[in-house]
């Protein structure tokens, strides 16, 4: 199993993208890197503790790699959290503040059931404004969030009072 400092190592510091000023944490070697890419997997399912998790749910589009991931490991089924217009059935929407402006997104209304446990997944909390989208999404369809799940978590930005939910876990902390 690969250690925070193994990970840590092949995550490549973007300065400057995607604009001036933004430090861009790029995954890219942990996927390319078969035993890091298995390992942040298994280590992702093991956030879910021993609950057993219907659903693992992962945001556009990054968090989808390690979500389905995640859900092959852990048995469960995958349901995607897409940015506005890509999702072809009825929705449930939610907008979210960015630096600049407003984005939407969006989960299918009939992808998840009353009371199923959900573990949710994306590859770096920031502002936290994304996952706090998805999570108020995932309320309206009454899931059970049991945790939140991110492999890269930039401290500084206290995007976990932003999510204010009881069990989030990062696999890395900046
Ligand atoms: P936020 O809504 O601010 O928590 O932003 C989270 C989303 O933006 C995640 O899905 C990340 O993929 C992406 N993101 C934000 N900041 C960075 C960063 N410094 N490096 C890489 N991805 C980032």
């Amino acid at each position: 199993m690969p250690t925070a400092a193994d990970l840590d190592a092949a995550i490549r510091d973007v300065p400057d993208f995607p604009k001036p000023g933004i430090l861009f944490k790029d995954i890219t070697p942990v996927l390319g890197d078969p035993d890091l890419f298995r390992g942040s997997l298994e280590l992702l399912a093991e956030t879910a503790g021993d609950i057993k998790i219907d659903k693992v749910v992962g945001i556009d589009a990054r968090g989808f790699i390690f979500a389905a991931g995640v859900a092959h490991i852990l048995g469960a089924g995958f349901v995607p959290v897409r940015k506005k217009g890509k999702l072809p059935w009825t929705t449930h929407q939610m907008a979210y503040s960015l630096e600049y402006g407003e984005d939407v997104v969006e989960i299918h209304a009939d992808a998840i059931q009353p009371g199923e446990k959900v573990l949710l997944v994306d590859d770096l909390l920031a502002t936290g404004g994304t996952a706090a989208a998805a999570i108020k999404l995932l309320k309206a369809l009454d899931a059970d969030i049991v945790a939140v799940s991110f492999l890269i978590e930039l401290a500084s930005l206290k995007g976990r009072e932003v999510l204010g939910h009881p069990q989030i876990n990062a696999l890395l902390t900046y």
